[in-house]
């Protein structure tokens, strides 16, 4: 399952053809080094997959995200999206990279709570420069929105939305500029069971429908089962991957890494 690089491992079936996302020795240290959050790492995920990041709290997953979503500059190591290295990217080249090849939706949705739900999504578009009365980006708002599901809800504001529905605008809000990878971190941690699996629906929708890429951080082996690999990380080491998850699995695998803080 694993190439060894004397380093992190590799998870082989995440190679699909193409890679959206390559993480080539990645670490992070904080405290001058003292604290290594994680360990140089290698992961590559193909266009078109949905992968699971997993671990006990406090083995990195965030950070990992944070590096590959190119919202923090790791210690070591390249991360490239779509073939392009963000680290040799300007503050300015980066900012726009993030603004157009990447989608991020959070556990907390983040709207912006005196826009419309419309203007919500049409935000990417219009940081961008297209103008928020422009025909073309109210119409992919539109678009976006009808994907999830909420097509009748374009003119509300936020708060008059549940819970579940403002993260589908989220998610409609990361897949309007139609991104390259869309990093989720923890997107069903706030939502009851039913609300999180109409989300996940939708995510897996937009891989398997529209061939998006989705990297999901995520401690739910029910929510990894939605998904078509799962890495696994320990103590900022990532120690283990499975192909085609499912939730008995996955739960095996985080008993073991909670008890012993190794993959068995
Ligand atoms: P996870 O997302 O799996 O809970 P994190 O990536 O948040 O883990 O953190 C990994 C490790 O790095 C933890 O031990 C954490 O305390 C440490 N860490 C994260 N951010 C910082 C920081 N800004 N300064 C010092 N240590 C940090």
């Amino acid at each position: 399952m694993f190439r060894r690089r004397g380093r992190a491992q590799v998870p082989v079936v995440a190679r699909a053809e193409g890679g959206a996302l390559a993480l080539d020795g990645v670490g992070r240290t904080y405290r001058g080094g003292d604290v290594v959050a994680l360990h140089p790492t290698d992961l590559v995920v193909g266009r078109g997959r949905f992968v699971a990041v997993m671990g006990p709290s406090g083995s990195g997953k965030s950070t990992l995200l944070q590096c590959a979503a190119g919202l923090d500059r790791p210690t070591c190591g390249t991360v490239r999206v779509e073939g392009v290295e963000i680290g040799a990217l300007s503050e300015a080249a980066l900012t726009r990279l993030r603004r157009e090849r990447i989608g991020f939706v959070f556990q907390a949705h983040n709207l912006v709570p005196s826009l419309s739900v419309a203007e919500n999504v049409a935000l990417p578009l219009m940081l961008g420069g297209a103008a928020a009365a422009d025909e073309a980006t109210a119409a992919r708002a539109a678009v976006a929105l009808a994907a999830v599901g909420l097509g009748d809800r374009t003119t509300d504001i936020p708060a008059e939305l549940s819970g579940g529905q403002q993260q589908r605008v989220a998610i409609a809000r990361a897949l309007v500029t139609d991104p390259a990878v869309v990093f989720a971190d923890e997107p069903t941690g706030a939502l009851d069971p039913s609300t999180a699996h109409d989300v996940l629906a939708l995510l897996r929708q937009a891989v398997d429908h529209d061939g998006h890429t989705v990297v999901m951080v995520t401690h739910d082996p029910t929510a990894a089962a939605w998904c078509d690999e799962a890495v696994f990380l320990t103590q900022g080491r990532l120690v283990a991957a499975m192909d085609r998850p499912d939730a008995g699995r996955v739960h095996a695998v985080m008993r073991r890494l909670g008890r012993r803080g190794v993959a068995a």
